[in-house]
């Protein structure tokens, strides 16, 4: 077998074999594969795609590059992992994360960092002083089995396949293919080692994927993937045309978690549903009931302290200190704060997400390349979303930051992604599909 012909079958639009897809990844991982092969290839199955045998083949042959956990092994039955494609404001998790464990299911959950204009749920995280996301496998499962429930950073060396083919897609205009980006999702989910998982594949102008159609593709490539590699999958489509809840950035969206995790009433609507809705799809995967029934559950834990207790609990464990659990007012605010006001009369009608989540990366909330250090008090709050009524120079947002020399560029991004009607526009559906 050689690269020059795997290349040259999938040029023509072949299925590689299982044996075939499996020397590939061994090989280049190993290195034996140069970049410039792998790079033709890649293109050519960006041009050409992958029937579902090889996208599973690959997702597996990535998930086996490195270290797996099996969480069944270790944490009996029932575990169950959740992944978001990402967007502006997405604090899911970190509300959905604690309601799962306060019911009783065990929480084994790698999350990742921001990076663009998406926030990454560890980085969010660590806002908290003393909160740890890197530590040996053996601590977290122990941290589970004793609580359970941890959410740290990916391990190390989990999928290394995945990381060396991502950062040779990233410069060889090879991301944008829905086999390769469902592979890339799943590999990481399928070496975590959950029984169960429930993808939330976002659309809108904030997600990765912008139209419903697309998302739709992504989702249904990564159920097939996670069935056949005999995980039970599921899949919500949720809105992200506007950001989710109010807050976006690390510590402003901690607070804005405990505000929901404390059942407050004036929590954002869409965030609270989003993640009920989420939390109830994952008991139901695991056959905890009915979707009424898990629903009930997972409103009952909300009202009754247990999510926001097993958050505290789980801060606690990592390290982190809780009492900003209990006192969110705590974290330190920006010392540049400034007031985005409505530059028109009437209903605010649509977001350019992505542009919102660039606006609170150049306040310092995320990370242009990798190393970026974050401002954990950078970001931004909306006090409008779409279909809300608002009046020329009526404050919409507010903008944080430590950084002075960065506040008027945020700001003229913002004012930019936002657009008013005279009447008021349809609300997004939150939740646009199940696959
Ligand atoms: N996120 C991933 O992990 N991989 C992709 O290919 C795209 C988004």
């Amino acid at each position: 077998m050689t690269m020059y012909e795997l290349i040259t079958k999938k040029k023509l639009g072949q299925a590689l074999t299982t044996t075939e897809v499996n020397w590939l990844i061994e090989n280049y991982t190993s290195g034996k594969i140069p970049d410039y092969q792998m790079s033709a290839l890649l293109m050519a199955i960006c041009l050409k795609g992958m029937t579902d045998q090889e996208t599973t083949d690959l997702t597996m042959a990535m998930a086996m590059s490195g270290d797996t956990l099996d969480l069944t092994r270790n944490l009996g039955a029932n575990t169950i992992d959740k992944h978001s494609t990402g967007g502006v404001g997405d604090k899911t998790t970190l509300i959905v994360a604690p309601i799962i464990a306060a019911l009783g299911l065990p929480v084994a959950k790698m999350s990742g960092r921001g990076l663009g204009h998406t926030g990454g749920t560890v980085d969010k995280l660590e806002s908290i002083p003393g909160f740890n996301t890197e530590m040996p496998t053996d601590t977290f499962l122990n941290i589970v089995k004793k609580h359970g429930i941890c959410v740290t950073g990916q391990s190390g060396n989990m999928a290394p396949a995945d990381k060396k083919i991502y950062a040779l897609r990233d410069v060889t205009a090879t991301v944008d293919s829905i086999p390769l980006i469902a592979a890339s999702i799943m590999s990481k989910k399928i070496a975590a080692g959950a029984e169960h998982i429930l993808l939330d594949v976002k659309t809108g102008s904030g997600a990765f994927m912008k139209d419903l159609p697309s998302a739709k593709k992504l989702a249904e490539a990564m159920v097939a993937i996670g069935k056949g590699c005999g995980r039970k999958t599921a899949a919500l489509i949720t809105d992200m045309s506007q950001p989710l809840g109010n807050a976006i950035g690390n510590s402003l969206e901690i607070k804005e978690v405990v505000q929901v995790l404390q059942n407050c009433e004036n929590s954002p609507q869409d965030l609270v549903d989003v993640c009920v809705e989420l939390s109830a799809e994952m008991l139901h995967l695991v056959d905890f009931g009915d979707m009424d029934f898990c629903r009930a559950k997972v409103k009952e834990v909300l009202a009754n302290g247990q999510a926001l207790d097993k958050f505290a609990e789980m801060v606690c464990a990592q390290g982190g200190d809780s009492s900003y659990v209990t006192s969110p007012e705590k974290f330190k605010t920006a010392k540049h704060i400034k007031e985005i006001y409505a530059t028109e009369t009437g209903y605010v009608r649509e977001f350019d997400t992505e542009g919102v989540g660039i606006a609170a990366l150049l306040l310092g909330a995320g990370r242009q390349t990798a190393t970026d250090v974050i401002d954990y008090a950078a970001g931004i709050v909306l006090h409008a979303k779409i279909g809300t009524r608002v009046e020329k120079g009526e404050p919409i947002a507010t903008l944080y930051t430590n950084k002075q020399e960065t506040i008027q560029a945020a700001a003229e991004k913002f004012v930019s992604c936002v657009s008013f009607a005279e009447t008021q526009p349809q609300l997004p559906n939150l939740i646009h599909q199940r696959v």
